[in-house]
């Protein structure tokens, strides 16, 4: 009998594209940047409808395994969490906002699960918000999905060790924070401007400077990636993708070009291919009206098997 094997996973909702977008986030985010991954994806055959897996949102119960009780009562006001991802108008009775981060939030928790349990690449078309600490939001994070996703996978499957390689061109300081004094869950960050100086044997942040060009960016990567995999020996990496490092990024002020960007993302997966060691892989930043199509070529570069990954 002949069972399919897929190559790998995507985590979408419709929810992901609601609430949000419709309030007009003061950015250069392109809201329809995730449903226009999808929709390419699956016109062009790249993944059939059973690769695309759909959450379920996650709970305030998942928020507070990372987040303080009395932060999420304040962000049970609308008006909160409006200030917080800097939009124009938000009534108090905006409650779908938060259901965006929910559903979100539930897609990094189904992609770590599925990316373990089935040993394959899983891609969310959201998440990565790592700026969000316990008790604050900050820089368009109100919940840290990133450190939500660990502490609910890490219900199921215990204190299995976790790497959190975060390419982001925004340093991944709330994730960072959350594990500084956890020794089964090493971040590492590469990024333009250090939010937070984080002291620690479970951390690695690395400042890289403008116009940092693809030769500097791959080689801060490639010289510091494996001795951290080797050192800590993951058995699971969650990936932060962010696309804000590319030359055309209307936020970032790195310039790699689109094929050290693909070469980026393929070391990561080769480095945990090499040691047997599942990824999960959350969006990250990405601005302008092309950053979707970073994500997408490397889904497909994965999905179609052909990138020695
Ligand atoms: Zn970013």
């Amino acid at each position: 009998m002949f069972f399919f094997q897929p190559r790998g996973y995507i985590v979408y909702s419709y929810e992901y594209f609601l609430g949000l977008c419709e309030k007009g986030p003061r950015s250069t985010f392109d809201c329809a940047k995730f449903r226009k991954v999808r929709t390419a994806l699956l016109k062009e055959g790249i993944v059939r409808p059973r690769e695309i897996l759909e959450p379920e949102p996650a709970c305030w119960n998942d928020f507070l395994l990372v987040h303080d009780v009395a932060y999420m009562e304040e962000l049970k006001d609308p008006q909160t969490l409006g200030k917080i991802l800097f939009l124009d108008y938000v009534s108090p009775f905006d409650t779908d906002i938060i259901e965006f981060f929910m559903w979100v939030t539930g897609g990094t928790i189904l992609s770590l699960k599925t990316a373990y349990e089935k040993q394959v690449p899983v891609f969310n078309l959201g998440g990565g918000f790592h700026h969000a600490k316990p008790g604050k939001g900050e820089g368009f994070c109100p919940i840290n999905d990133v450190a939500i996703g660990i502490r609910k996978f890490r219900q199921a499957h215990g204190d299995k060790r976790i790497l959190v390689v975060d390419l982001d061109y925004h340093q991944g300081n709330g994730t960072a924070l959350i594990f500084e004094i956890d020794n089964t869950c090493f971040t590492y960050s590469l990024h333009r401007d250090t939010w937070d100086n984080v002291e620690s044997d479970t951390n690695l942040d690395m400042e890289l400077p403008d116009h940092c060009d693809d030769l500097t960016y791959l080689n801060a990567l490639r010289s510091t990636l494996p001795q951290v995999m080797d050192a800590f020996r993951p058995e699971l990496v969650v990936y932060v993708a962010g696309g804000d490092p590319h030359i055309n990024d209307t936020l970032g002020t790195f310039d790699l070009t689109d094929d050290a960007m693909m070469e980026r993302d393929l070391f990561v997966m080769a480095q945990a291919k090499e040691r047997k060691c599942p990824v999960a892989v959350l969006a990250g930043g990405g601005y302008g009206q092309k950053s979707w199509k970073l994500y997408y070529r490397f889904i497909k570069c994965v999905m179609r098997g052909k990138c020695n990954v």
